[in-house]
């Protein structure tokens, strides 16, 4: 996948600092009603993992405070790496890619952001092996990366392009309480999910909502996870 560069896509100075603050923010802020989802739809641990992934992450910040884009997507990435589940190393190889966006010397284009997030999705399906609609992380993280691609290609400023990704991912996660599990813990139970949020997913949305407001400082809209 080629994407152009242009002149308008620079992303702000601070992007990578606000971005994992945001990510903290909205995850954390959200892991009781992402817990729930994970009772009523698979087996009740995805709460305990966010929570435990962001404290691993928090505790690199301290240890080895970072300074680039790249080293604060480090800490995350390291933070989820150290969690069980499914999610831990699934989110834990995504960020590793999306660390991977720029060089040790900056922040990433929105270009590379795009094409960074697409690399974390093709990783997550790699060692996961999910598709589309298998009521997971996938679904919602499948159109934003292609909202996102869509919106580089046209040349929109970064806080829009991100905001029709955030969009895009918001209303898959919503959509994956109709569909029933196929991978993941949540399989087990069946047709028992149908009405239920695929927390993975509405957890993706909350990341892609983070980059959003990264750049352009608006809420992340979180209620509609419970
Ligand atoms: P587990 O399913 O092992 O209990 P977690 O509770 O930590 O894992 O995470 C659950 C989330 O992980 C699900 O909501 C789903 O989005 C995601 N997930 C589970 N299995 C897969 C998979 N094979 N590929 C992509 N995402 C998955
Ligand atoms: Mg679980």
């Amino acid at each position: 996948m080629t994407t152009t560069t242009t002149s308008t896509d620079t992303l702000p100075d601070d992007f990578g600092h606000a971005f994992i603050r945001g990510v903290h923010e909205h995850l954390g802020g959200a892991a009781d009603p992402l817990g729930d989802l994970d009772r009523r739809a698979g087996d009740g641990d995805f709460g305990t993992n966010v929570r435990t992934a962001l404290k691993h992450a928090a505790e690199n910040i301290e240890t080895d405070k970072p300074s680039t884009y790249r080293q604060w997507g480090t800490t995350m990435y390291m933070g989820w790496l150290a969690v069980g589940g499914t999610s831990g190393p699934l989110f834990g190889m995504f960020f590793r890619d999306l660390a991977k966006a720029a060089d040790d010397d900056g922040e990433p284009t929105l270009a590379q952001f795009a094409e960074a997030l697409a690399a974390g999705q093709a990783t997550i399906q790699k060692y996961g092996e999910a598709k589309v609609g298998d009521k997971t992380m996938v679904d919602a993280l499948d159109p934003a990366v292609t909202a996102l691609h869509t919106a580089v290609e046209a040349g929109t400023p970064p806080g829009e392009a991100l905001a029709t990704a955030e969009k895009a991912a918001v209303e898959a996660a919503q959509a994956t309480a109709e569909t029933t599990a196929r991978r993941g813990r949540a399989s087990y139970v069946g047709d028992v999910a149908k009405g239920v949020i695929d927390p993975g997913a509405a957890a993706m949305a909350l990341v892609i909502g983070a980059a959003r407001a990264a750049v352009d400082g608006a809420e992340v809209d979180a209620a509609w996870i419970g």
